[in-house]
């Protein structure tokens, strides 16, 4: 005599629900279940009632998810909103290049101690071409592109908005991929920068603010961290 168990077990022999998986795009993405860069596949999964094993019937879809490459586990699309390894690498130089020259165009370039922290900053971040040179080069452009530098134009004014709209475009993206600590790090790396020809002047000050908030960090915070970066221990 066949138990109901045995019974639904030859239904489900007969019967069954395929899924068909078609590849709709490609790329790199940063695998949670591998823990490195690794290719994958996004895939639209049709799902097909089977009867004995042949599909039969379309029974609507299985939605997106991405395979990897190399492990081929399934995630939900939203895995790709994790930057990859060296997406991340790249966003973090990029990050640290725009508060150091953010910093620098507030009045610093001139200073050849200034120029060099501030080289010194950009190549432990990674960006090894980062010289004084170059650095005094693009505060140069940047200042005659906008007309600032005299501190009396009132172009000035639109150049500090348009560095507060640079520095958010480039930290924004990046805040909340890195963790308080390590947000607080880059702040700190451009209070390195203004600090090295004295104490902050007001511009700078109003910078690191800037990055401070386009970093996520409650103002609070922000000006105790530049407080503390004053007086180190
Ligand atoms: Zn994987």
């Amino acid at each position: 005599m066949r138990t109901a168990k045995g019974q639904r077990a030859i239904r489900l022999r007969i019967y069954g629900i395929r899924t068909a998986w078609d590849t709709v795009g490609d790329g790199e993405f940063f695998c949670p279940c591998c823990g490195g860069d690794r290719n994958y596949r996004r895939l639209t999964g049709r799902r097909r009632l089977t009867v004995l094993g042949l599909p039969l019937l379309a029974r609507g879809s299985a939605g997106s998810v991405v395979e990897c490459a190399a492990c081929g586990t399934h995630f939900e699309p939203g895995t790709l909103d994790q930057p990859t390894t060296n997406r991340f690498s790249a966003m973090l130089r990029e990050a640290v290049h725009a508060v150091t020259l953010a910093v620098l165009a507030a009045g610093g370039s001139t200073s050849r101690t200034v120029l060099e922290t501030a080289a010194a900053v950009a190549r432990d971040a990674g960006l090894d071409d980062c010289s004084q040179e170059r650095l005094f080069t693009i505060v140069e452009v940047l200042a005659a592109d906008t007309g600032s530098g005299d501190g009396t134009d009132p172009d000035a004014e639109a150049c500090g908005a348009a560095l507060a709209i640079e520095l958010h475009e480039t930290l924004k993206p990046l805040a909340p991929h890195l963790a308080v600590a390590g947000r607080e790090a880059l702040l700190l790396r451009g209070a390195r920068v203004a600090l090295a020809d004295g104490p902050y002047t007001q511009a700078e000050r109003q910078v690191l603010t800037t990055v401070g908030s386009a970093l996520q960090l409650c103002p609070a915070d922000t000006a105790k961290l530049l407080e503390a970066a004053r007086t180190p221990s």
